[in-house]
């Protein structure tokens, strides 16, 4: 079957099959995870879409054809969303499927774009890899970010999402766009985003402050809640390795405020630091073990005492504020009523809410019943 599927795209697509372009696109930033990338597989082919057409011609190849297909942006997710899993994949590249246009309120923009076109002063919300990420790549597999803490997660800022399918093409609002934002290319290949839009300052002020107990820290960002424009809370391990030039009290409170005519102020640009952005780095520095946790604010305090490196972002889904919380070099996690993000399974099911997983379950069903967009990371049958 492989050299067929391979045959009836080449009259459609330019078809890449050489070795060292399949290795490429067999891995992305879950590169970080040994246990992600110990399953990837390598794909039977790339092809590039550029335009609504090409999606569609594709979609019915797939429907017809019946082979699994990986949409892809940048291949910077760090959860192995884009690694196959299941032999025989044809990975989808988007990344020049571009174009966006800013409505002032709003912004209508095909998924290759990428944030710098658009300009991160203009969007609610920004994933810290915001120089390498397209915007299709975030709004499929991306949670949160820098806005997070005023303005919410990616699914409460899209208003609308434009998916082909095996089924078809739907246009998906409201809170239907729950059934693809962070599906992980699972439920539809995204060919147009209607995303809220603002206008931000070009900068923010950084502020640092230093505490000797969790709880003391604790109550300065809720005293700061409303008006940050994001707030880190960091114990000295954690931020004496993203800043190893301050010296750092054994709590620390890294947040920015917008008030940019301070002497603190720096670009937005340079703000890097929150969210996966700091796990990252330092993970691929020092190669520690890692994983995360979004732990109610009530329950935050219990952190103090744990031996290892921590950086708790606070961020809003759905109107809740929570922190989601990264845990580095650790020998034990605490037991908490806190909700999954397993930063080490590429199953969807392992970092979304039930609520949202079961529109994206019963989407998935209508769709694609055989499992053929990016097939084994959205389980079905739970
Ligand atoms: C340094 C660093 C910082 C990061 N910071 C953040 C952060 O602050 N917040 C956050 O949420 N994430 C963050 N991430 C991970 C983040 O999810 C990605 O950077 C970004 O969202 C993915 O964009 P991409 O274009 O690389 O998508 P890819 O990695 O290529 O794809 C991501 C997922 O989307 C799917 N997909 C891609 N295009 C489409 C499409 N057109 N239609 C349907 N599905 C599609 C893919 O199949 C995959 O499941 C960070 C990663 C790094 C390395």
């Amino acid at each position: 079957m492989g050299l067929m599927i391979e045959g009836i795209l080449s009259k459609y697509f330019t078809v890449y099959t050489q070795k060292e372009v399949l290795e490429k696109y067999s891995i992305d930033y879950g590169y970080l995870s040994p246990i992600l990338s110990s399953l990837r597989k390598i794909p039977k082919a790339l092809i590039k879409i550029r335009n609504e057409e090409e999606l569609k011609t594709l979609m019915d190849l797939v429907n017809e054809y019946n082979f699994p297909i990986i949409p892809r942006g940048n291949g910077t997710n760090t959860l192995g969303e884009t690694i196959p899993i299941k032999d025989d994949s044809v990975i989808v590249d988007t990344t020049e499927f571009k174009g966006f246009e800013n409505k002032g309120t709003y912004i209508i923009t095909k998924p290759g774009t990428e944030f710098n076109d658009i300009g991160i002063e203009n969007l609610p919300v920004v994933p810290t890899s915001f120089n390498i990420a397209t915007i299709g790549g975030y709004v499929a597999g991306g949670s949160l970010g820098f806005g997070s803490l005023r303005y919410g997660a990616v699914w409460d800022n899209v208003r609308e999402v434009t998916v082909y399918t095996p089924r078809g093409r739907y246009t998906l609002k409201g809170s239907n766009v729950y059934s693809v934002v962070q599906a992980a290319g699972t439920t539809g290949i995204i060919s147009e985003i209607k995303i809220n839009a603002l206008r931000r300052p070009r900068k923010v002020s950084v502020a640092r402050r230093s505490f000797n107990s969790l709880k003391e820290a604790i109550d300065k960002a809720l005293e700061l809640i409303d008006s940050a424009e994001f707030i880190s809370i960091r114990n000295k391990a954690m931020a004496s390795v993203i800043e190893p030039y301050y010296s750092w009290g054994n709590w620390n409170l890294i947040y920015g405020i917008n008030e940019p005519d301070l002497d603190t102020s720096i670009p937005l640009k340079e703000i890097v630091t929150t969210f996966a952005g700091a796990y990252f780095t330092v993970v691929n520095k020092t190669k520690v073990n890692y994983a995360s946790m979004d732990i109610t604010l009530d329950e935050l305090e219990k952190l103090e005492g744990i031996k290892c490196l921590i950086d708790a972002e606070l961020a809003k889904s759905r109107n809740k504020y929570f922190s989601h919380t990264y845990f580095l070099n650790y020998t034990y996690l605490p037991n908490l009523n806190s909700s999954k993000f397993d930063l080490h399974s590429f199953r969807v099911n392992d970092r979304v809410e039930d609520d949202r997983l079961k529109k994206m379950i019963s989407f998935k069903k209508l769709v694609d019943p055989e499992d053929l967009l990016n097939p084994g990371k959205l389980v079905t049958d739970s």
